[in-house]
């Protein structure tokens, strides 16, 4: 049904289009990034488990948004039985996707910020932040891992930000979370092909049995963070905030970004475990 096409931001504004025709899909614009792009999200389904998956936390890591785009394509044409509540966010920072693609003349008015710092293997949004270095989840403790590892600004990855919260892209999750209230949440990311599960001492005890079953459905490996990917992040956040099971996915191998011609092979991987979501 859908074209997967590589200049993301028209592509978005295609899909986006063509989804919200359909009835069923409930589509809600979360927030907006720094340069005014559109934070979407994509609900589907009425009882059962709240679930959210969201992609694209990292700008080079935009074949998240095409897995969950299509995976959003194949509940359009009812390829599962739908029995959980589930809310897709494709896209959390929409910007960075932007600059990590095309360069430093698409971050508006920080286009001058991104030229200094060089655009190359862009994860950040575009005023430098890594949105999965900005949740208030062990941030202060990351925040000087960051200053020993030399990241004392805005750069393309890794620097937490002025204080947790401090982003557009991050708040426009976090009020999400904070007034759907998930039972679950997956974040995306590549790669690697990892699920990490753990986050300090309110995991909750089911996590890794849930991570256990990725595993077996995706061959995917389950492994525990170190050093500057401890704290900070989504996942780590929505665990020790809600004491809920949260993820995060390491989709696919290889260097980033990943060829769009994976997604297939990827999509095929997940699939089962996308389903399980839906289904179970
Ligand atoms: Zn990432």
């Amino acid at each position: 049904m859908f074209e997967y096409d590589i200049p993301i931001e028209s592509f978005r504004e295609k899909i986006s289009e063509q989804i919200r025709k359909n009835q069923f899909i409930r589509y809600k614009i979360i927030g907006y990034s720094h340069c005014k792009r559109k934070i979407e999200s994509f609900t589907f389904g009425e009882k059962g488990k709240k679930i959210l998956l969201a992609g694209c936390f990292h700008g080079l890591e935009w074949i998240t948004y095409f897995v969950l785009v299509k995976f959003i394509e194949e509940i359009i044409e009812k390829k599962f039985e739908i029995k959980n509540r589930i809310t897709i966010i494709p896209c959390v920072n929409p910007d960075g996707v932007e600059i990590s693609l095309k360069g430093a003349e698409y971050a508006g008015i920080y286009k001058n910020l991104v030229k200094k710092i060089g655009n190359e293997k862009w994860q950040s949004n575009a005023r430098g932040v890594d949105i999965n270095h900005n949740f208030d989840a062990g941030w202060k403790k990351l925040r000087e891992l960051e200053k020993k590892n030399n990241i004392t600004g805005p750069s393309n990855t890794r620097y937490g930000g002025e204080f947790p919260e401090s982003e557009p892209e991050t708040q426009a999750i976090v009020n999400l979370c904070n007034s759907e209230k998930f039972d679950l949440a997956f974040a995306f990311h590549s790669q690697g092909e990892e699920i990490y599960w753990h986050y300090g001492d309110k995991t909750p005890e089911e996590s890794f049995e849930i991570a256990k079953k990725i595993a077996d459905l995706t061959g995917y490996r389950i492994s525990s963070p170190e050093g500057l990917a401890v704290g900070g992040g989504f996942k780590d956040w929505f665990i020790e905030k809600f004491q809920k099971p949260g993820f995060t996915i390491e989709i696919g191998k290889g260097e980033n970004p990943l060829p769009i011609d994976e997604l297939n092979n990827i999509y095929s991987v997940l699939k089962s475990t996308l389903t399980a979501s839906v289904s179970e």
